[in-house]
């Protein structure tokens, strides 16, 4: 299905559902100005073709970059956390004597 998306409406917002969390699965470029985009909606799960002007497409990318480093953050966050708490039950185990050669 072809629908184009109205110049004020941000690309990643979901036309069925709202979330702004809907993303490219393909991109094709139709003239200098004008890209036909393949969105899905990882929340309603819809997908759809939008035709889409350059600044659209433009901001899409940027939305698309600042997810990746949400994402990025996120994961160092928990990696972060995954440590201290590593580090936790290692000094637990070695103030409780709980640590054995056969441990290693
Ligand atoms: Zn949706």
């Amino acid at each position: 299905m072809k629908d184009p998306v109205h110049k004020k409406q941000e690309p990643q917002v979901c036309t069925r559902c709202a979330s702004h969390l809907a993303q490219p699965q393909d991109w094709l470029r139709m003239d200098d100005s004008t890209w036909q985009v393949t969105v899905r909606c990882p929340e309603c799960y819809v997908r759809y073709d939008v035709t889409l002007d350059q600044d659209q497409v433009n901001r899409l990318s940027y939305a698309l970059e600042g997810g990746f480093q949400q994402l990025l953050e996120e994961v160092d966050r928990l990696d972060h956390e995954a440590f201290e708490e590593d580090c936790r039950a290692l000094i637990h185990a070695l103030r409780s004597d709980s640590i054995y050669p056969m441990d290693f």
